[in-house]
């Protein structure tokens, strides 16, 4: 009986260990594509790797910098005519 709880026990721990030990999603960094070549590129790049186009560009509302492909500035909700279809 006793060797049965230990048993049970240790399950239960390795149960545990497997769930900790599960892998943390990666971190997904904010992506979109690359508006000339359609080429996945990372938020933060500031040209695309494949073209060389730009990826960043001044807000004219707020004067700050956003990546290219998103639809509303970041900073203060500005339209991207760009990005918007
Ligand atoms: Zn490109
Ligand atoms: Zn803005």
């Amino acid at each position: 009986m006793f060797l049965l709880f230990i048993i049970s026990l240790s399950v239960i721990f390795y149960f545990i260990c497997m769930e900790l030990d599960k892998p943390v999603p990666p971190f997904s960094p904010l992506s979109g594509e690359c508006p000339d070549c359609n080429e996945p590129v990372e938020s933060g790049w500031l040209v695309c790797p494949e073209c060389r186009a730009v990826l960043r560009e001044v807000c004219p509302a707020c004067g700050k910098v956003h990546d290219r492909w998103v639809k509303y500035c970041p900073w203060c909700r500005h339209l991207n005519q760009k990005a918007a279809v």
